[in-house]
């Protein structure tokens, strides 16, 4: 919970008068700015220039593979998922190469499920009422699918390790409704937590009323490291071991490691889960770019050139978080009126302003020409019910115009939050 420092109301009055003052003078800078989504910078994609070079004049894959041509191999090339299958945790022949996102993959399997039977299953998600379980605050497509697909969406507390794992296992031991979860478990957004071993442990182990229950892990990411390189544990190991080996499916992608939206996403699970993948995609497509693939196995040559390529992302996004903290730290940080985390990856930072308050920052912002995320996007049907989170993708913006955004959006929150403590 946010605190409020200042309760004497003069001393407030003062702060709202500053903070009136403040937000006068940014509105006269005229500013245009976006924060809205979490992109890569064109600075971090000029990191994967060679790639439109590639694959040059050669078009065979390791095994032979004319890759201009339909066929073989439909799970996508080896040498491609041999770089990818140590760092998304899954073994290289439950590791499918498939697509251009992961979103694709998730809405796929959904949609698989819901048409036909997954592996366990008693019958078809359409023929049923389905819930799935989501960690709060969490990704807005997630909770977009469930909402497209009419999947009732029951909101989970996050903790600093994950979801509220006893309020999880509560809610499937007793629910056959509830099929899934949401789980972005390295980095995960917008809070930028990284699921402890327990929480894989007891997700893993835990008693779920329905048969087949699954945890969708969305592993985006995996290697997007700012500060330390966290390990996230095994999902697929834990569940087999604890004799649930079909309850994981794992998907991540380059989206955010090359071109975003031009990349490779991957699907991973146990064998009857890809062999039901294979089933139902073999229906939907002929087989995926291997092109494309093959010019990304070249580029990123084996998983220490994918390492060290997200080195180089780390060169270019850590400053705009450290810009991000410290702008935040000498504006906010003795008003008592804003938290927000300081992860350690991936591609956000959760700022959580008194409670009430966070639709009137965007507002704000916006009307002072800076786009921010819909406060609400970060919860089911865009309703944080608290109004508190705000979600800031510090990535795409340049240093210069960061600095201002994060300033501008410290200026929203001061005026929102003492018009608040003095209403
Ligand atoms: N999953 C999470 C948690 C994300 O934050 C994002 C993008 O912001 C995606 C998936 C989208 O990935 P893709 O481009 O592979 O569909």
């Amino acid at each position: 919970m946010t605190t409020i420092a200042h309760r004497d109301a003069d001393a407030l009055a003062l702060r709202l008068d500053e903070a009136r003052r403040d937000y006068a003078g940014l509105k006269d800078r005229g500013l245009k700015l976006d924060l809205t989504r979490g992109k890569p910078s064109p600075e971090q994609l000029d990191l994967s220039a060679e790639l439109l070079t590639l694959p040059g004049g050669r078009y065979t894959a390791l095994d032979g593979t004319d890759c201009r041509n339909y066929g073989a191999p439909s799970d996508g090339l080896r040498e491609l998922r041999d770089i990818f299958a140590p760092v998304l945790q899954v073994p290289v022949d439950q590791l499918l190469a498939v697509g251009n996102s992961s979103l694709e993959l998730m809405h796929d399997c959904l949609v698989h499920a819901l048409l036909g039977e997954l592996p366990g299953a008693e019958g078809r998600w359409a023929d049923q009422r389905v819930a799935f379980l989501c960690p709060v605050p969490g990704y807005d497509r997630h909770f977009a699918l469930c909402a497209r697909f009419g999947i009732d969406m029951i909101p989970v507390p996050m903790t600093d390790g994950g979801p509220d794992m006893g309020v999880v296992e509560d809610l499937v031991r007793s629910d056959a409704r509830i099929k899934g979860i949401w789980c972005v478990p390295k980095y995960s957004n917008p809070d930028g937590t990284c699921y402890s071993d327990e929480t894989v442990r007891r997700l893993s182990a835990m008693e779920t009323a329905a048969p087949d229950f699954r945890i969708f892990w969305d592993n985006a990411y995996a290697v997007h490291h700012l500060d330390g390189e966290a390990e996230v544990g095994d999902i697929l190991a834990a569940c087999r071991e604890a004799g649930h080996p079909d309850r994981a499916f794992v998907f991540g992608s380059t989206s955010k490691i090359t071109f975003a939206g031009a990349g490779v996403a991957f699907f991973g699970s146990s064998p009857a889960n890809v062999a039901w993948w294979r089933a139902n995609s073999g229906k939907r497509t002929i087989g995926p770019d291997k092109v494309n693939q093959l010019r990304h196995a070249l580029f990123l040559k084996d998983t220490d050139g994918l390492r060290a390529h997200m080195r180089r992302h780390r060169g270019i996004l850590a400053p705009k978080f450290a810009a991000v903290d410290r702008v935040f730290s000498e504006q906010l940080g003795d008003t008592g009126l804003a938290t927000w985390t300081r992860p350690k990856g991936g591609y956000f930072v959760a700022l959580r302003v008194p409670d009430g308050c966070a639709r009137q920052v965007v507002r704000l912002a916006a009307e002072a020409g800076i786009a921010v995320t819909p406060a609400g996007a970060t919860h089911p049907h865009g309703n944080d019910p608290d109004d508190r989170v705000i979600r800031i993708g510090p990535t795409y913006p340049t240093l210069e115009e960061l600095e201002q955004i994060a300033y501008g959006i410290t200026v929203c929150v001061r005026l929102a939050g003492y018009e608040r403590l003095t209403a």
